[in-house]
């Protein structure tokens, strides 16, 4: 199987030497038709292309690779660098990881840019308002680093990881995508005002990075306000850069604004590497029947030949499918639902793909000619240093340790038990249950669960040793179970952590 496609992939290349390889995923559902429309067309506006065919999603975790992407496929992106890929099935459940978050992190694609673009023939409640935003979504880290655990049989936790270079990647590219394309703003959309840390972190690189695109407006938006102004006003929205689960969100709901997912196109941006995939999903139902929407594929393609150079095919087919929406002729079933139009008798898969390939030359009349993402020509700019040498001169303290316990005591009892257990060196400061203080009491009506987080700080301002929490530690242990324990530190005199709900 394997040595079959490689040799039939050596014979494409072959035959056509200037090809330019693509690793194409068909995917799982409706994947290897909406897949097979967008080849079909690309092939039609005569880009050459030598397909590498490779498998990732549902049936590869079917034969037991807990991964969803089997390792030829692995090796098919590592040579070709460029993917087209239809939607993969995420198994419901514990144990397998989505095929596509291991993909963007496999090959880090730490941008997922997707715009959002008022389409002629799609009417909305904002049709006519000329919408035109992209989001681009951190795509790697957050609540997405998958870091999850049991603390105990009731309390389920996840790590929210943020990071400087993480944050600085996506910055960066968004504002060097607004550049290119001559956009005037770039909105930060975080929740800074409650995470102080991992969205504060993203919301001051963001204020440290604008200044060096002084022509373009920075602001920052708290992400539910965010939520609120795309609805009421999207229109005042350019360029939006936002952590990974915000964007996961609001890339969702812009869609939403210009006709839904069906016409939602994104690309995965790394160093070098892309994955360009429909933002929608395998739609189960409609698998096999040549009834669903390609233009999400279509249009996700065109963002793929813009980043491989072809600017002009993709500009040709970019037009071709705005001819085919604006005129009517070819219309899928999921857009007469919308419209209230003929739902029996609306265009197949097929026949819509036949359309747009007709239209190949054809410019639509009500459209401005095409806006474009790409970041081919993106000029790599210095990024700041990760070395030992940036973290050789900041002053860090170790000031205490967070201990989270399970326990059925009462916060009244297991406070006072661990300030007996604290020992010389610390001191209990306070218990919180949930992120809100028990003890010493408020004298609050705050709800509890059986599992609290006790934090010991160095007496009288001591310095600590690391014997003092593995002391401590010690004996939590043998009189409780602790969890999980977070060392307490400070940088250049900060605090490295936050306080706790009435510390
Ligand atoms: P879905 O996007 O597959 O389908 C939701 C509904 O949207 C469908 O029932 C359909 O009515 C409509 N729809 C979606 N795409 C359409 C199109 N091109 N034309 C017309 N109508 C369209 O979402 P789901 O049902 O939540 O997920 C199904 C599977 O897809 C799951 O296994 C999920 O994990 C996976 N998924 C994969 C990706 C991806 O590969 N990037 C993204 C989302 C979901």
């Amino acid at each position: 199987m394997e040595r079959e496609s490689a040799s039939t992939h050596a014979t494409q290349a072959g035959a056509a030497a200037t090809a330019i390889p693509v690793t194409v995923i068909p995917g799982d559902g409706v994947g290897p038709e909406i897949v097979r429309s967008a080849q079909r067309i690309i092939e039609a506006a005569g880009v050459p292309i030598a397909w590498e065919q490779a498998e990732a999603g549902a049936e590869v975790f079917r034969r037991g690779d807990t991964s969803g992407v089997p390792h030829e496929t692995r090796e098919s992106i590592e040579r070709t660098r460029v993917v087209l890929k239809g939607p993969l099935e995420t198994p419901v459940g514990f144990g397998e990881k989505s095929a596509n978050v291991t993909l963007r992190k496999l090959f880090e694609t730490y941008a997922n840019v997707r715009p959002a673009r008022e389409l002629p023939g799609v009417p909305t409640r904002y049709s006519g308002e000329g919408v035109d935003m992209i989001v681009v979504r951190e795509n790697v880290e957050d609540l997405y680093a998958g870091i999850e655990h049991m603390e105990t049989p009731d309390v389920a936790q996840g790590l929210k990881i943020i990071t400087r270079k993480g944050s600085e990647k996506v910055i960066r590219y968004a504002f060097e995508l607004a550049r290119r394309e001559g956009r005037t703003k770039v909105t930060c959309a975080t929740k800074a005002n409650i995470m102080k840390l991992t969205e504060g972190m993203f919301k001051r690189v963001f204020e440290e990075m604008a200044p060096e695109y002084p022509e373009i407006q920075a602001e920052h938006l708290i992400i539910d306000n965010v939520a609120h102004q795309m609805v009421k006003n999207p229109v005042q929205f350019d360029v939006i850069v936002t952590t990974n689960l915000n964007g996961d969100i609001i890339s969702d709901l812009a869609s939403g604004l210009v006709g839904g997912l069906g016409f939602a196109s994104s690309g995965n941006y790394g160093d070098g590497v892309a994955i360009f995939e429909a933002v929608h999903g395998s739609a189960p139902k409609y698998a096999g029947k040549d009834v669903i929407n390609p233009t999400a594929l279509i249009l996700s393609s065109v963002m793929m030949l813009r980043y491989l150079d072809q600017a002009a095919a993709a500009d040709a087919i970019e037009q071709a499918v705005l001819v085919t929406l604006e005129e009517g002729r070819a219309v899928t079933q999921d857009l007469a639902r919308q419209t209230g139009g003929d739902v029996e008798h609306a265009a197949s898969t097929t026949a819509f793909t036949d359309q747009v390939i007709a239209n190949l030359g054809r410019q639509p009349s009500s459209v401005p000619v095409s806006v474009r993402v790409t970041d081919s020509g993106l000029v790599r700019r210095p990024e700041w240093t990760y070395g030992p040498e940036r973290y050789a001169g900041i002053g860090r303290e170790l000031v205490g340790m967070d201990v989270m316990v399970e326990s059925d005591l009462a916060p009244d009892a297991l406070g006072d038990e661990l300030t007996a257990l604290a020992g010389e060196a610390l001191a209990l400061s306070m218990l919180e249950s949930r992120g809100t203080k028990v003890y010493p009491s408020t004298g609050l009506a705050t709800d509890h669960v059986r599992w609290y987080r006790g934090r010991f700080v160095a007496r009288d301002g001591r310095a600590l040793a690391e014997a003092d929490l593995v002391g401590l530690l010690g004996r939590i242990g043998e009189h409780h179970r602790w969890t999980e324990a977070l060392r307490l530190q400070s940088f250049d005199g900060e605090p490295g952590y936050t306080k706790a709900q009435g510390e």
